[in-house]
């Protein structure tokens, strides 16, 4: 068979429009990297963007806010500019800020204003667990407890959601809902349009956090009318660990009040005023807080500069011929093993990373990585695998299945413990 050769997964790498893109990434030659999205790679550009932002410190201390290749008081606005088209967003509506259990603290607190009967929050019970700890959290502060007021959908087969369920959920009680773009085990896409106008039918704001989407999935957020949405910048995005975050509020909203308020949300033109009364910015800049953190931003402006280059659509395309090729290998070279593919098959309704089920996941993981290939674990039984449109191969893809295969032949995977790390 073909498909099954080397020869091919080579011939798919020729082909391919984007392959220049893996030699402008630090890919370490030994290493098959299928983890970004968890933590997306350094790319050259990314780090002469941090080593600019440096050097105007270096040149100017104080003067950087204002001065050098990239002005520190306008970097944020810069780069949000450069970010809105990977969300589907009108310039204004979308902030680098945060990180996104923050932003979601900020979001909430900005658009959950429960009156009368409606005081719920609809969530569900696959989120990752910091969305549901905010949420948690917002609900106490307005002295709700989460077990009555955080409406969890269910899943019905533990690794996806049915966009029904969701709605069912959307009663008159429900005063916001928050879900994910893309669900972080199964890598489901969920609807978010149809979502959204069900919501908006009801009266009922709704978010979306983008973790697992952004960098790798289209959006269309403005089109769409979703009322604010965030998200990391360290997965798909490539903007190195603990990158700053992400915020869109759509600008039907633009005007309202910050739930958690700092001068940095401020009328850009006022903030130096240094007024005891706020004037916030008349865009998505409202919803920033203290000073920007520069340095953990700076990476951003050299990836965001190749997304532009690209394209969303090219990358999502790209991406979704690494995925399928994945998924016919595993078929034809895993079919022995007991391995369940978990994420939805249909390209509308996965993202960008493929999610194997298998009993001893924990020590096959750790296997591959004895093997040189980097997967995640996630807890219970579950192997995510990364192929990235802008670094990884075909190649990688053919290499990845193969080495499986081998470590499922030669039970290599015994040798270790099931059971996962600190970090996994
Ligand atoms: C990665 C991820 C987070 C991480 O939150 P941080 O505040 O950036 O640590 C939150 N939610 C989802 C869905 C994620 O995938």
């Amino acid at each position: 068979m073909q498909s099954i050769m080397l020869e091919y997964a080579k011939k798919l790498d020729e082909q391919d429009a984007l392959g220049m893109y893996r030699d402008e990434f630090y890919v370490h030659p030994d290493v098959i990297y299928m983890d970004g999205n968890s933590l997306g790679l350094l790319s050259k550009r990314a780090e002469k963007s941090v080593l600019s932002l440096l050097d105007s410190w270096k040149q100017y201390g104080i003067d950087g806010w204002t001065k050098g290749e990239h002005p520190w008081f306008y970097f944020p606005e810069t780069l949000s500019e450069m970010c809105a088209p990977l969300v589907g967003a009108k310039k204004n509506e979308v902030i680098i800020t945060g990180s996104t259990t923050a932003n979601l603290h900020q979001l909430v607190a900005s658009f959950y204003q429960p009156v009368g009967k409606r005081t719920k929050i609809v969530a569900d019970e696959l989120n990752f667990p910091s969305d549901l700890y905010a949420i948690s959290s917002q609900l106490f502060l307005h002295g709700f407890d989460s077990k009555e007021h955080m409406i969890l959908v269910k899943s019905r087969d533990g690794y996806t959601l049915h966009e029904a369920d969701i709605i069912n959920a959307m009663t008159e009680e429900v005063a916001l809902i928050v879900l994910p773009s893309v669900l972080y085990r199964s890598g489901q896409i969920l609807d978010i349009q149809m979502l959204t106008e069900a919501a908006h039918k009801r009266n009922i704001i709704i978010g979306f956090d983008l973790c697992h989407s952004i960098g790798s999935v289209p959006h269309e957020l403005n089109k769409w009318g979703v009322d604010f949405a965030f998200w990391c910048n360290y997965k798909h995005v490539n903007g190195g660990p603990g990158a700053t975050g992400g915020i869109y509020v759509n600008r039907k909203h633009f005007g309202g009040k910050p739930g958690l308020a700092g001068w940095f949300g401020s009328d850009k033109e006022k903030q130096f005023d240094l007024s005891n009364q706020m004037i916030p910015a008349a865009d998505a800049g409202a919803y920033q807080i203290g000073t920007p953190h520069i340095l953990s931003s700076a990476p951003l402006y050299g990836s965001l500069e190749m997304f532009a280059e690209v394209g969303i659509d090219a990358i999502r395309e790209k991406s979704l011929k690494l995925t399928n090729y994945m998924m016919m290998l595993m078929e034809q070279e895993l079919a022995d093993y007991h391995f369940v593919i978990a994420n939805p098959r249909e390209s509308t309704k996965r993202g960008g990373h493929i999610f194997l089920v298998h009993e001893e996941a924990a020590r096959i993981c750790k296997a591959l990585k004895v093997q040189q290939v980097i997967p995640d674990f996630r807890s219970p039984n579950g192997i995510r695998l990364a192929p990235v449109a802008l670094y990884n191969s075909f190649e990688d893809v053919w290499r990845t299945v193969q080495i499986l295969k081998k470590i499922m032949k030669e039970e290599l995977y015994k040798k270790y413990e099931n059971k996962r790390d600190v970090i996994a």
